[in-house]
């Protein structure tokens, strides 16, 4: 049996930061993750600079692809703006890589599927053991459902359904463009370019909403690449676009019990306005890792519900998530 101080159980921003500040404190970290690292994560990679001040990146000294917006172009039926809110973009396939090396743990390919307490300590598929547990594994995430699923369940009136697709692709415009509610699609889709020759285009809206219109956001795919391609933004014929789910913040009450530890899309931290997850995906993981390191109340408190920064927030946030 393999022994650590702290098993994390997820490599994505909210279990590297995690780990990143449990090795700093001098534990003895291990991190598990299904997934063979650098790995692919469906995600826009827009990143705020309050994300990388929390990681005590300088976006000047990252040395991967980042670009800065000053502006975000956004669009709603005919009307456009231009509010001025500096933002950057990343790939996820090389940010979480660099984050995750950057951490320091030992990382091992391991699917994580039954955890058991064992006196004070945990025990991972009969060959981890750990005395701190700490769910960073995603909306599906092993610790969330072994131990706070029963008691904190997600709200599904909160839940995003995604369609995206990034690849290699020489664009021209170097703005990162947001068009809302298109064809009443409850949500938004994007256009995100990135540093060395890589687009992100996608939608997202909430998973009821969809429902209730009878539909999915598949549907909504279509006429998205029509208006890519109209507008002169990227005509491309290989479109083979993957969709995934994740949770906005809640009410979540739950969040450590007895040295267990849920973070970032696990818990459901995305913001209500933008959905926007790694912000608070990081921010929960270090609180997380200070709660273990000090003995201090491990709370979402410091962690925003909203993304604000120039964006319509209080339309969006209604528009979202209308249920709650
Ligand atoms: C299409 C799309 C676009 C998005 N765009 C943005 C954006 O532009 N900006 C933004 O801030 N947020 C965005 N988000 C949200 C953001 O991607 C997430 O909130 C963020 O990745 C959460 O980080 P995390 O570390 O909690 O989870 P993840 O990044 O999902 O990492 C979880 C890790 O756990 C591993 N794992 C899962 N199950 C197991 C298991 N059983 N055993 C071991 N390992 C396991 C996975 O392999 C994965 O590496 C977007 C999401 C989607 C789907």
């Amino acid at each position: 049996m393999q022994v650590a101080d702290a098993i994390v159980v997820g490599g994505g921003p909210a279990g590297s930061s995690c780990a990143w500040k449990l090795r700093e404190a001098g534990l003895d970290v291990l991190v598990l993750d299904r997934a063979k690292f650098p790995r692919p994560k469906l995600c826009a990679g827009w990143v705020t600079p309050e994300a990388m001040s929390d990681l005590e990146l300088d976006p000047n000294d990252y040395p991967l692809s980042l670009m800065t917006f000053d502006e975000l172009h956004l669009h709603w039926k005919m009307l456009s703006a231009k509010p001025k809110s500096r933002q950057h973009s990343i790939r996820r396939f090389e940010f979480d890589e660099f984050l995750l090396q950057r951490a320091g743990a030992t990382v091992l390919r391991h699917k994580v599927r039954e955890i058991q307490r064992d006196g004070g300590d945990y025990i991972v598929d009969d060959a981890f053991r750990c005395k701190y547990l700490v769910g960073a594994g995603g909306t599906a995430c092993p610790v969330y459902r072994a131990f706070f699923h029963e008691r904190n369940p997600h709200n599904s009136a909160l839940q995003t359904a995604t369609y995206e697709q990034e690849f290699a692709y020489d664009w021209k415009d170097p703005a990162c463009h947001l068009w809302f509610f298109d064809d009443g699609l409850p949500g938004y889709a994007w256009y995100v370019p990135k540093a060395g020759g890589y687009i992100n285009v996608g939608l997202g809206g909430m998973a009821e909403q969809l429902k209730q219109q009878g539909g999915n956001v598949r549907d909504y795919w279509g006429k998205f690449v029509d208006k890519l391609t109209k507008r002169g933004l990227v005509s491309y014929d290989q479109y083979n676009p993957t969709g995934y789910s994740y949770f906005l913040r809640g009410d979540v009450d739950i969040v450590s019990d007895r040295n267990a530890y849920i973070v970032g899309d696990s818990v459901g931290l995305a913001t209500r306005d933008m959905c926007e997850g790694i912000g608070p995906a990081i921010k929960s993981g270090l609180l997380a890792a200070r709660a273990i390191a000090t003995g201090e109340e491990y709370s979402l408190a410091g962690i925003n519900r909203f993304s604000g920064g120039g964006l319509p927030s209080k339309l969006l946030e209604r528009k979202f998530a209308g249920a709650q």
